[in-house]
């Protein structure tokens, strides 16, 4: 499993927007927003896409999510709503080979699909 963008993001080689970090996991606003709100959760310990990370580390999933729970109740998003989304492969449209959970919200969404 080779580097990614996401751990130049995290040793801060390139800069991001970090809105949350602990032991395990690190988030950071997408630089390319979907939404008004458009956050990226990953755990520090790389897998390539989230059927890699249940396969091989299941417990992470519950980190992260976790992550989730704390970082969108504390900020205001849990009480509108929000939208996880994770992209696998190639029809999924992954481009950063590295697990990540787009989280989505701030506004209304559309519906999704193709
Ligand atoms: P995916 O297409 O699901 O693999 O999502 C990868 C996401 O990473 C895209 O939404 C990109 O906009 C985002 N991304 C790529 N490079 C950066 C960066 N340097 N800082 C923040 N987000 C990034």
């Amino acid at each position: 499993m080779s580097e990614t963008i996401f751990d130049k993001l995290m040793s801060g080689e390139f800069p991001c927007d970090v809105i949350f970090e602990d032991d395990n996991i690190f988030a950071f606003r997408d630089i390319n927003p979907q939404a008004k709100v458009h956050l990226l959760f990953i755990h520090k310990l790389r897998t390539t896409d989230m059927n890699d990370l249940s396969r091989q580390r299941p417990e992470q999933l519950a980190q992260i999510f976790a992550a989730i729970e704390k970082y969108t109740k504390e900020n205001g998003l849990e009480e509108k709503g929000f939208r996880v989304v994770s992209n696998l492969g190639a029809y999924g449209r992954q481009t950063v080979f590295h697990t990540h959970f787009h989280v989505l919200g701030g506004e209304p969404l559309g519906s999704f699909g193709s």
